[in-house]
This record gives C-alpha cells, sequence and structure tokens, in this order.
C-alpha cells in the first residue's frame, strides 16, 4: 500500500528505501519474498540525492538513485523494471517506476528553461519554482497512443529492427501539439502502414515511467488501403490472423493487455 505524498512532508524517521541504478531496483530477499531495504541509507546511496515521495505499508519511503559503478551490498539483487521477467511484484514494479520517473523530472529539472538559474521545489507538491524569474515548472507527462487494428479476425502489427527476433508491437506513437489522441491514432496508422481506419475507440491507459510516457490504448477496425510500411521507423508491417501471432510484447504491457483483450473476445 502506497501514499504518494510531496517530498517536503518527510517526517525524518527511519523507513524504505527505493534504490534505483538507472531502470534497475536494488530489493531485498528474506523468508523467500523480495522486497525494499529498510533502516539506514544502505550503502552505496547518494544521500544528497535522495527524495521522499511518500509512505510505503506505513513506513516512509524514499528515492535514491546510485551511480553505474557504484558498489551494493552483497545482500542486494537488482532487479530491471523494464525486463521481460522483473520477478518483482506489480506493487514494487509500480513504486520503482515512479522512484524512476520522479529522479528524471528532478535530475532534468535543475535550472530553469526560460531563463537557465537554479530551481527549488515549490512546496507541498512536486513542481518547482525559478529563483530567479519565479517561472513555475511542473513534470513533463508525455501521452502516447498505441492501438489494435482489427480486419476480421486480423490484428495489424509492426516490427522494429532492433527488437528481438520475430518480436512484433502494435503501431503507437506520441501525441502531436494541438491533437486529441483519437486523431494521433488515426495519423499514426497511417503514417506507419499506410492505412486507414475507423471505429477508433479508447481501451484503458498504463504509466510508463521510461522516463515520462502516459500510453492510451485503442482498437479500430481497418478502413482502406493497402499496406506501405514508414522505412525510417519501420522494419516490417503485416496482418497476423488472431489465433498465430508472432512473439509478444511482454505481460503486463498494455500493448500486450491489448491484444489478449482482443483474442478473448473473439
Ligand atoms: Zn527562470
Amino acid at each position: 500500500m502506497f501514499e504518494f505524498l510531496p517530498q517536503d512532508r518527510d517526517p525524518g524517521t527511519a523507513g524504505t528505501w527505493l534504490l534505483l541504478r538507472g531502470a534497475e531496483l536494488a530489493v531485498i530477499e528474506k523468508d523467500g519474498i523480495l522486497s525494499l531495504p529498510f533502516g539506514d541509507m544502505p550503502a552505496g546511496g547518494e544521500q544528497e540525492s535522495s527524495l521522499y515521495i511518500g509512505q510505503w505499508q506505513g513506513a516512509p519511503c524514499r528515492v535514491v538513485p546510485v551511480g553505474s559503478d557504484t558498489e551494493l551490498p552483497a545482500e542486494f539483487q537488482l532487479r530491471g523494471l523494464t525486463s521481460p521477467m522483473p520477478q518483482i511484484s506489480i506493487e514494487l514494479l509500480s513504486l520503482g517506476g515512479l522512484g524512476r520517473q520522479i529522479l528524471s523530472w528532478h535530475e532534468n529539472s535543475r535550472f530553469c528553461s526560460r531563463c537557465g538559474k537554479e530551481q527549488r521545489w515549490l512546496p507541498g507538491g512536486w513542481g518547482k519554482v525559478c529563483r530567479q524569474c519565479d517561472t513555475h515548472h511542473f513534470p513533463h507527462i508525455h501521452p502516447c497512443v498505441i492501438v489494435v487494428v482489427r480486419r476480421q479476425g486480423e490484428i495489424l502489427m509492426t516490427r522494429k529492427a532492433e527488437w528481438p527476433e520475430g518480436r512484433y508491437s502494435l503501431v503507437a506513437g506520441f501525441l502531436d501539439m494541438g491533437e486529441c489522441l483519437e486523431e494521433a491514432v488515426v495519423r499514426e496508422v497511417r503514417e506507419e502502414t499506410g492505412l486507414e481506419i475507423d471505429n477508433v475507440q479508447y481501451i484503458g491507459s498504463q504509466s510508463w515511467p521510461f522516463p515520462s510516457q502516459l500510453m492510451t490504448g485503442f482498437t479500430a477496425d481497418y478502413a482502406g488501403g493497402e499496406i506501405c510500411i514508414e522505412e525510417d521507423e519501420l522494419e516490417d508491417v503485416r496482418w497476423f490472423p488472431v489465433d498465430d501471432l508472432p512473439k509478444l510484447p511482454p505481460k503486463r504491457s498494455i500493448s500486450r493487455y491489448l491484444i489478449d483483450n482482443y483474442k478473448d473476445q473473439k
């Protein structure tokens, strides 16, 4: 159970540590369960960069980065938050992701983007204010769309060259300025595949804090055109029958949820 609270509400008492090395979370195995370290700040953590983020299981929780070449205590295990099989609970995965997003915002907002001077935290929240020109800045969250395009028992799937061999996923991309989400879905499908769609329906969303995306998931129906691959971005685009799909994105991703949800309906 986690309660997200502002960084300046730290009660100062002992608590748990969300130790992050990039997108890897340090956990300790105790009685067969992986949990967060508790108590004094673990060796290797950068004290001056630690931040209170709220209450986890009734105790203060603080996020702290560790350098890529810092040695951690022997009992610590690092678990990749974006790995296909992270082997930690969904709660720890979400908490680790939030910590990663907070550190990313903190590290990227040290100086004002308007005048270049140093910033400080706004009291009672996660925004910052410039010490010089008083401009307020708030955490950047970037909306993205992802869509299952359907055509008579088939799904439209795309593949990037850098993905593991045989892996396909769904059409996805960032929202442009001035666009609504549904317009972004239509545009991304057109740009990546050359196809037209209709009946765009919102299904659900997922935070993807690597570093700051909000994925919004949709279904849509094929409405016309022939596949024309956007070759700068993609290696392949094709239709797959729902009962003969290629290697898919990992469970816990919204793309996989959208695909499984459609398969279950068939
Ligand atoms: Zn400024």
